[in-house]
């Protein structure tokens, strides 16, 4: 066979190779595309409450479904902190936010660190279409704070930081224990966050995994 030559032993014909046969190859996963670190960010204050999503369906006779932030919360099943009640109490509402999931922070009364609110709110994290000034939230609806939107290049994070931790959360006013950010870089979709307590990694997270 013209131009045959195994890399393992130098047979220049498959039927003269004596390598042990390969064994199966595992998925092909290929390397990731790397985005450009120089863009756009969105730095929101990271609420204490719990993860909640809504679901609208594109078909509107269907009902919206609630979810925690890894199940759905099904009518007879167990409830995250009321939150499927109040998904279905206000589901005229929300189908307003349109087809496709909804995620946000469900947070207040009985939730976290309370934020001494008597109430319980919910708040979406996609600040690109939401935040005020965007789309028409539905009404029941916050959006989490926006602290810094622009070039990673140019953001301080220990501006940001200081800001919170002087002059207190942004999103219930008055509270002087906000607990951190979230940090999401838009060309890699990527979330992180910052806490302003306990922030430090355990040793044994520290290492990469092989790759
Ligand atoms: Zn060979």
């Amino acid at each position: 066979m013209a131009g045959y030559l195994c890399r393992l032993c130098s047979a220049e014909s498959p039927e003269a190779c004596t390598c042990p046969p390969i064994p199966a190859t595992p998925p092909f996963v290929p390397f990731p595309k790397i985005p450009r670190h120089n863009r756009g960010i969105v730095i929101t204050e990271k609420i204490d409450g719990t993860n909640a999503g809504i679901y609208v369906s594109s078909d509107p006779m269907a009902p919206l479904i609630a979810a925690s932030r890894n199940r759905w919360l099904l009518p007879g099943q167990a409830d995250n902190f009321d939150f499927g009640m109040w998904v279905a109490t206000y589901s005229d509402l929300l189908r307003g936010l349109g087809p496709g999931m909804h995620w946000g922070e469900w947070y207040g009364r009985g939730i976290g660190r309370n934020y001494g609110l008597q109430e319980r709110r919910f708040a979406l994290f996609n600040t690109t279409r939401w935040a005020d000034g965007r789309a028409v939230r539905p009404a029941c609806c916050g959006v989490v704070p926006t602290l810094y939107a622009g070039d990673f290049a140019k953001w301080t994070q220990e501006e940001t930081l200081r800001d919170l931790r002087e002059n207190g959360s942004k999103a219930v006013p008055g509270f002087m224990k906000p607990e951190g950010i979230v940090f999401y870089h838009i060309a890699a979709k990527m979330f992180t966050k910052v806490t302003l307590e306990k922030d430090d990694a355990p040793k044994s997270l520290e290492t990469q995994d092989a790759v």
